[in-house]
């Protein structure tokens, strides 16, 4: 757990916009509002969670956060700099301190390279190191994820699901990075792999500083590795609180709806769980309801809620609600 208050990353009123292209022609006027002004600060060595249905923008705030996407607006900032408008040439020496796990780690390895060349591609670009030290180096990664020496002549389709998200761990971590996106890293996995993934990114964490932005729909999974979660609804943030506290006491009714959603084995737990599921599909990004963009599946919502967006708000310390409930 993380007790530190220093910023490693804030970003300000981020919006990602898509354009629609129908037939390859671009619709000036429609767009996907996929991130749709986010505002929240990661704290170093913390791992933030970051929650929401499928199609909400969650994947895509982490990938415009480490600028693998262009922004339509907004400001990043990566240890006080601004990182939001800088090009390919001058981002280079941020790539190297945010790196990604991506969730398939499958397609995001070179099918073509065995796990020497896959983990020495960012040692390669980033570093100083000589072919002898990168080779130590790269034995010694492959040790920390629990693989063997033995595997670097191995090609990815050689490796279960598990231990190919392992090389994809170790080649993010390579060149020692401050800020890793961890992008839905264990969805794909069997989930009696996932708990070890987990756990190896926790220690992994202990012993490098490392600071994670975690992507999940998996509520117990996040709870679990998280320190802080932020629930993102339809391209904004609408409920930000420690772990502990969102679980316990939710205040959004979109959080509550989806933590209703979880399972609970207890019986007696079950019958005092209040149940809130949420009704009907997630609207369109390109068509966002006015107001409060939650109204439309809200079972509190009145006349208000239709008509005047609700602003965050800290209604108790460090757990931030956007909802006109407070
Ligand atoms: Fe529901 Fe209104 Fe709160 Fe939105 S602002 S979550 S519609 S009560």
């Amino acid at each position: 757990m993380n007790n530190s208050d220093e910023i490693l990353i804030e970003i300000k009123d981020l919006k990602k916009y898509f354009p629609i292209k129908n037939n390859f022609i671009e619709n000036k006027k429609k767009v996907v509002k996929a991130v749709d002004g986010v505002s929240l600060q990661i704290r170093k060595g913390e791992t933030f969670g970051l929650v929401g249905e499928s199609g909400c923008g969650k994947s895509t705030l982490g990938r415009s956060i480490t600028r693998l996407y262009d922004i339509t607006s907004g400001d990043i900032f990566f240890q006080g700099d601004n990182i939001a408008k800088l090009n390919k040439k001058d981002m280079k020496a941020y790539y190297r301190k945010m790196q990604i796990i991506f969730q398939d780690p499958y397609s995001s390895l070179n099918p073509n390279m065995n796990v020497e060349e896959l983990i020495d591609e960012p040692l390669a670009l980033y570093t100083n190191l000589t072919k002898k030290e990168r080779i130590e180096k790269i034995q010694h990664l492959l040790e920390m994820v629990g693989l063997k020496k033995d595997d670097m002549e191995k090609f990815p389709y050689e490796f279960s699901g598990g231990q190919r998200q392992r090389i994809g761990i170790a080649r993010a971590i390579s060149i020692e990075p401050e800020f890793i996106l961890c992008d839905e890293p264990i969805s794909a996995l069997d989930v009696s792999i996932q708990a070890q993934v987990v756990n190896m990114l926790e220690d992994l964490q202990e012993k490098l500083g490392l600071t994670y932005l975690f992507v999940a729909h998996d509520l117990s999974m996040v709870r679990h590795i998280s320190d802080r979660i932020g629930v993102m609804y339809l391209g904004k943030i609408v409920e930000i609180a420690k772990s502990n506290d969102l679980y316990n006491k939710p205040l959004h009714p979109y959080t509550k709806g989806l933590l209703s959603a979880i399972p609970v084995t207890d019986p007696k737990k079950a019958r005092e769980t209040q149940i809130e599921i949420i009704k009907g599909d997630i609207p369109s990004p390109i068509d966002i309801p006015t107001g409060c963009r939650f109204h439309t599946r809200c079972p509190y919502a009145t006349e208000k809620c239709k008509s005047i967006e609700p602003e965050m708000k800290e209604v108790n310390s460090e757990h931030f609600v956007a909802c006109h409930l407070y």
